[in-house]
């Protein structure tokens, strides 16, 4: 079992890169089969889709720029198209930027939790996370993963704001999810330095 070396690290981080600047829609190739990704707090799809304004405050609280709001556009970058009533919605796209649950900043609330002014977001507690927020579940594909390929790697374990838990180590860092206990932060994914990345947060539908 090899440790990924520096130079596939800065490789596979490059080829990252590269494919973030040069072809969006290459970005996250499962991304037409992981559904759409809500802020937490989100309600049920139709009555989130009634009550929610696209006023876009939400987004503008988020102190990570982790919420965007959903066009054609943007949803052509990560091969998902808006449904009935998507547009302008609000949305994440981990792999372009995670949300890390206000772990950073001050404030008992959630953020974009806080800032919904019509209750399409419910306002959560940091300390109700683990109870209260289920964004998705990460699936990991284990013929990608390096861990699980000769290559101890295990960045996404450490990316885990919930390590030991919701992403566990096997032997050589293979990680192990626990659908129980993922909110589908997106964090793992954000940070995998493979590509395709080997996880990616499938929408809790
Ligand atoms: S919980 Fe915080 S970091 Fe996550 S999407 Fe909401 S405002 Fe952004
Ligand atoms: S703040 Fe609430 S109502 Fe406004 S876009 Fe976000 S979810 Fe919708």
């Amino acid at each position: 079992m090899k440790e990924v070396s520096r130079r596939e690290f800065l490789k596979n981080a490059a080829a990252t890169g590269a494919a973030l600047a040069a072809s969006a829609a290459l970005l996250r190739p499962a991304a037409a089969e992981t559904g759409v990704i809500r802020p937490p707090g989100a309600l049920e799809k139709d009555e989130f889709l009634s009550r929610c304004i696209r006023c876009g405050r939400c987004g503008d609280a988020c102190p990570s720029q982790a919420i965007m709001m959903f066009t054609e556009a943007n949803g052509e970058k990560f091969s998902l198209k808006p449904g009935p009533g998507d547009d302008g919605t609000p949305i994440i796209f981990p792999r372009q930027k995670a949300c890390n649950l206000c772990q950073k900043v001050d404030g008992e609330y959630l953020r974009c939790t806080e800032a919904c002014p019509t209750g399409a977001l419910t306002k959560l507690l940091k300390s109700e996370v683990t109870t209260k927020v289920k964004m998705g579940v990460a699936r990991l594909d284990k013929n990608l993963c390096y861990s699980y390929n000769d290559r101890c790697c295990g960045v996404c374990l450490r990316a885990c704001p919930f390590p030991g838990k919701a992403l566990k180590s096997a032997m050589h860092e293979m990680p192990v999810v626990d659908p129980a206990l993922c909110v589908g932060c997106g964090l793992c994914e954000r940070s995998c330095i493979r590509y395709p990345q080997a996880i990616v947060v499938v929408a809790d539908v």
